[in-house]
């Protein structure tokens, strides 16, 4: 009997191709069959390498369909790589559920290191010394968005964004309402040409992207953890009140929550919910 072939998770540049490891080139010419988000795309990164494995394709909403077919060639022993668009698979990107498929049916899953936008932005930012958090992309709908925002309202760790530049201004606009003016490390662009790298306060990010005639390019961005949970004083206790309030809460919802997160006192949060809500 075949023994199963191994699928190989293999990352790929986030835009310059010098980024590719000698590795991940040496699998991507050694396995059977390359699985690819969009095989037009990758085909461009293996005329660069000089790679001729052919590709399959295994992109969003056909991964069910997609991945049976990939199973099925694994199990008839051929070696598979997965690759997406650009960075490592899996990480806000097709490829999970063929990661899984894979696990759960007893095939050898090999993940390389390489490429990724939020690690690569990460190790820039200075912002991430006693860790860090992965959101991803935010929801596209404002109501949506605002709701993510607001649950990582107390997290103590800096949480890592994607972001399309056009909804980049909204976005920091809920951030600035919802989260207060925060540290923030803006990468636009990372390993290209046009690269950039901000580490400032999310006012002045709204004002300088503002102020620009158009935003464009792949952006990722870390947003400082909060700050206010250990010894929370009553600046800051009206800053969140306010936020809260901004944010369509009552004021008996909003000290009834803080009340909860921070553990503070009820009487002193409502005390200084009285000043919010005065006006
Ligand atoms: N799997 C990829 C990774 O490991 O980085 C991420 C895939 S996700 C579909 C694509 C998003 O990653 C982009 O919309 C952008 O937010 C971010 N991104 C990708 N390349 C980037 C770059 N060169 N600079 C900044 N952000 C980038």
């Amino acid at each position: 009997m075949t023994s199963p072939g191994t699928l190989f998770v293999v990352p790929t540049p986030i835009g310059n191709l010098e980024d590719i490891t000698i590795r991940a080139a040496r699998i991507l010419a050694e396995v059977d069959l390359i699985a690819a988000e969009d095989t037009r795309h990758t085909r461009k990164l293996l005329s660069h390498l000089g790679i001729a494995t052919p590709l399959q394709s295994y992109y969003r909403g056909q991964e069910a369909r997609q991945g049976q077919r990939l199973l099925a060639e694994l199990h008839q022993g051929k070696n598979i790589a997965l690759v997406s668009d650009a960075g490592t698979p899996a990480i806000s990107d097709p490829g999970t559920r063929l990661v899984r498929l894979c696990h759960d049916h007893g095939i050898r899953v090999i993940p390389l290191p390489g490429p990724s936008a939020v690690t690569t932005l990460v190790s820039g930012s200075g912002l991430a010394d006693a860790g860090y958090a992965f959101v991803g992309f935010l929801p596209a709908k404002a109501g949506q968005r605002r709701t993510v925002l607001q649950s990582h309202l107390f997290d103590v760790l800096p949480f890592v964004l994607y972001e399309s530049p056009r909804r980049l201004l909204d976005s920091l606009a809920d951030i600035l309402a919802i989260l207060g003016d925060r540290q923030i490390c803006l990468g636009r662009e990372l390993t290209k040409i046009h690269e950039e790298l901000i580490l400032t306060t999310v006012s002045d990010l709204q004002a300088e992207m503002a102020a620009r005639p158009v935003v464009k390019g792949e952006i990722v961005m870390i947003v400082d953890g909060s700050k206010v949970t250990a010894a929370v004083g009553g600046d800051d206790l009206y800053q969140l009140l306010t936020s809260l309030r901004q944010q369509g809460l009552s004021m008996k919802d909003a000290v009834q929550k803080l009340t909860h997160d921070l553990g503070g006192s009820r009487s002193e949060i409502y005390k200084i919910g009285i000043e919010v809500w005065k006006d």
